[in-house]
């Protein structure tokens, strides 16, 4: 058990800097996830947090203790790579035992604690099965063993669903979290896909071009999103982005929008220029009497919802409503938006204007 703060922490690969003054702080037991397009330096994170690349500057720390000059075989974690490479002259068995006995654990020992992790991991049965002939998904279940019997202080996981199909990835995304809250130790887990990241994640820092976004809990990330770039990455669909060029001025509960008033949070900051209003597909609601006007141009059915494209004057905008609900592609109609629900960004900055009771985000004030 383990928590790990970092601060500041800097990679450049030559010219290029592939982290740019990170931090952040990842509690004691925690499902962490660290997400980003590819490319955002999530991999070049964990890899330094692990030991495994050296800062160009920063610190890290593990329980409080400075871990910079470590190697990585002296911060007792577990990584788990997404070509969870097997030893295949081994079973199953030795595979999983293989970190304990090279530590110089008895056979005893060794045999008592890989049978209590099969029990765990439900792979019992297998235990004796040359490793050649498994599932993927008992190829990772064994990778997982083989990580999880050294009881390290914190798993680090790149990616280690990336290589299955997409349902089984789905349920060992269920097994692997069930896992770590059994066990309760610290995992960070890097994912480019933000839906992984919101249904395992206690946490998420959300990485963009070498610089951390936003991180919090999952919700608060889809609710209020601290920047443009969260707002577009989480959802799907994402986050509809108005831009509008005008002034919201500090203190103002509404914006006028194609002539029409729209209630907004009331916001500490005012901003003027260019500016953009976020607001999730599920909070535009279509309302024929409403002021602000748009036109459907695509549906798509989706079962007990619908998502309906729309052209306003100010761009395309998502819709999620019931799938009951009539729409005719073509026709013209009001947009009514949920004011409780809308983020408002100065599009300059890429940030969000923070609102009069919270730091940080925008709510009802
Ligand atoms: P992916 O999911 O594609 O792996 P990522 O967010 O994990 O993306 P990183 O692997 O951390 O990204 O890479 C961040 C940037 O640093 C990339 O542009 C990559 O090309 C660059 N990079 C990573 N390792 C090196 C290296 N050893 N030398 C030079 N550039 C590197």
């Amino acid at each position: 058990m383990a928590q790990i703060r970092i601060d500041n922490l800097r990679k450049d690969f030559g010219d290029f800097t592939a982290v740019k003054s990170s931090s952040f702080t990842i509690e004691d037991g925690e499902f962490f996830m660290l997400l980003g397009p590819s490319g955002c330096g999530k991999t070049t994170t964990l890899r330094m947090m692990a030991g495994l690349e050296l800062p160009t500057s920063g610190e890290i720390y593990i329980d409080g203790e400075e871990v910079g000059g470590r190697r990585a075989s002296q911060r007792d974690i577990a990584f788990v790579f997404q070509m969870f490479a097997l030893y295949p002259h081994m079973n199953v068995r030795r595979n999983i035992g293989y970190p304990l006995r090279s530590q110089g654990a008895s056979r005893a020992d060794t045999r008592r604690k890989v049978e209590e992790i099969a029990r765990l991991l439900g792979i019992t049965d297998i235990l004796d099965s040359p490793v050649g002939g498994l599932s993927g998904g008992d190829r990772q279940r064994v990778a997982l063993g083989r990580a999880i019997v050294r009881e390290p202080k914190a798993f680090f996981m790149d990616e280690p669903l990336g290589a299955l199909d997409a349902e089984f990835r789905e349920h060992m995304a269920e097994e692997l979290r069930a896992l770590h809250d059994r066990m309760g130790a610290t995992t960070i887990y890097v994912t480019h896909d933000q839906l992984e990241a919101m249904q395992m994640g206690d946490k998420i820092v959300v990485m963009n071009h070498g610089m951390v976004e936003q991180f919090g809990v999952p919700q608060d990330l889809y609710d209020w999103p601290a920047t443009l770039f969260v707002a577009g990455f989480l959802g799907s669909p994402p986050m509809n982005v108005l831009f509008f060029n005008g002034t919201v001025a500090e203190g103002a509960e509404t914006l006028t929008l194609g002539g029409q008033e729209i209630a907004v949070p009331v916001t500490r900051e005012g901003a003027k220029g260019n500016v953009a209003l976020g607001i999730r597909p599920e909070h535009v609601h279509l309302d024929t009497e409403a002021g602000y006007r748009a036109k459907v141009i695509a549906t798509e059915y989706l079962g007990t919802t619908q998502i309906v494209t729309l052209r306003t004057e100010h761009g395309d905008i998502k819709a999620r409503i019931p799938s009951h609900q009539k729409v005719t592609e073509g026709e013209t109609t009001g947009l009514r938006f949920d004011a409780r629900k809308i983020t408002l960004f100065n599009a300059d900055t890429s940030q969000a204007l923070r609102s009069a009771g919270n730091e940080g985000v925008l709510s009802l004030g």
